[in-house]
């Protein structure tokens, strides 16, 4: 089948070429985002594959719908970028790779939390640079260290684990709390307002719905104590941005590691570095010592993409051959979460 690919990069064609061995279709790939402006490049394609900056509004599918297409397929995890209720009406169904490797972003998870408690990012700069201070490199034991885990999922469960590795206590919250896997991943369940009130390291992984947008925000901030660690590579609206720049000046936040951010459509994935970048809000953030910020990379291992891959290219082919859509995403799973 052909298939319109969007907002593609070298790094993942290469692995889409290789699964694609095994399916055979006819794979048309695109740097531009999906947008209204761009979706008539996938004239005649029966299938469109989009990431997750692309904008999958009701526009963007009457234009697929026009012409041609006849099936989404998200080559992610989220798909709060996609207009579902539209996709619905407009008859195309939406297929997703719900798990490629959680290890690939839990890992990534960790990193981001231990990199900027041991100040990492500017040991690194200071020692290219020839200055061996140690000044200012202060970090802590993770070692009995409390962390919370928002979202209790596949990503969350391993993150959950490695943490327990570490010697931490970790507690978590869920809408839909799995007693069986808090006792395999060593966690226990605790209400949203005590892990936040508790924990030194908070870590989001709850999808980005209309009830976990801004999950933190001023008053959140303000419950957690003093000089806790944020990470953030669920989503980048499960925070509320300005009320973390405060909490960064006010040094209620200690330090954060973030992989998303609330306006990175545009900006991640992009080189912008002969530009000056317009977003005051990221500048103003980039600027905090305590901050690493990693630009949506935390999915990129070899296995994930390879995995990411052979899935898209296999919900392809089921749609192709009529077979039922297992990985199919519907507008009821968001009003779920
Ligand atoms: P998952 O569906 O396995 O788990 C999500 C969990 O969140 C579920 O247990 C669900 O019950 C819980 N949840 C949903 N709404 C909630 C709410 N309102 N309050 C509390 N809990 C709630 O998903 P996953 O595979 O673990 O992925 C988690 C998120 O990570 C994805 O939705 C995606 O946005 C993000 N992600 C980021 C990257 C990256 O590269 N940075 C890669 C993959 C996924």
């Amino acid at each position: 089948m052909r298939i319109a690919f969007f907002d593609t990069h070298r790094y993942e064609r290469r692995a889409f070429d290789e699964a694609n061995a095994g399916h055979e279709h006819e794979i048309v790939y695109h740097e531009p985002r999906l947008t209204p402006d761009t979706a008539s490049l996938a004239q005649g394609c029966p299938a469109v594959c989009s990431f997750v900056n692309d904008r999958v509004t009701a526009e963007t599918l009457e234009i697929l719908v026009r012409g041609g297409t006849k099936l989404l397929a998200l080559r992610s995890a989220g798909f709060n970028h996609v207009d579902l209720v539209a996709a619905g009406r407009l008859g195309i169904p939406v297929v997703r790779v719900p798990e490629y490797s959680p290890h690939a972003v839990a890992e990534h998870t960790v990193m981001l939390a231990l990199a900027v408690i041991r100040r990492v990012h500017r040991a690194w700069a200071r020692v290219r640079e020839g200055n061996f201070s140690l000044e200012g490199l202060m970090g802590f034991d993770l070692f009995q260290k409390r962390v919370g885990i928002v979202g209790t999922g596949k990503i969350g469960r391993v993150t959950a684990r490695i943490f327990n590795g570490f010697g931490c206590d970790v507690v978590a919250y869920d809408i839909y709390p799995n007693e069986q896997a808090a006792k395999e991943c060593g966690f226990s369940y605790v209400e949203l307002d005590e892990l936040y009130r508790t924990s030194d390291i908070i870590s989001l992984h709850v999808p980005l719905t209309p009830k976990t947008h801004h999950l933190v925000d001023g008053p959140a901030i303000k419950s957690m104590k003093r000089g806790v660690v944020i990470v953030n590579t669920g989503r980048g609206a499960l925070i509320d941005t300005r009320a973390l720049i405060d909490g960064l000046k006010s040094g209620q936040v200690g330090a954060a590691g973030l992989d998303v951010y609330e306006e990175e459509e545009g900006l991640f994935f992009r080189d912008l570095s002969d530009r000056v970048i317009q977003d005051d809000v990221l500048a103003r953030l980039l600027m905090f010592p305590n901050i690493l910020v990693t630009a949506h990379q935390a999915f990129l291992t070899r296995e994930a993409l390879a995995n990411i891959a052979e899935t898209t290219l296999a919900n392809v082919t089921a749609f192709e051959r009529g077979e039922l859509l297992v990985n199919e995403v519907r507008a009821e799973d968001v009003l779920r979460g």
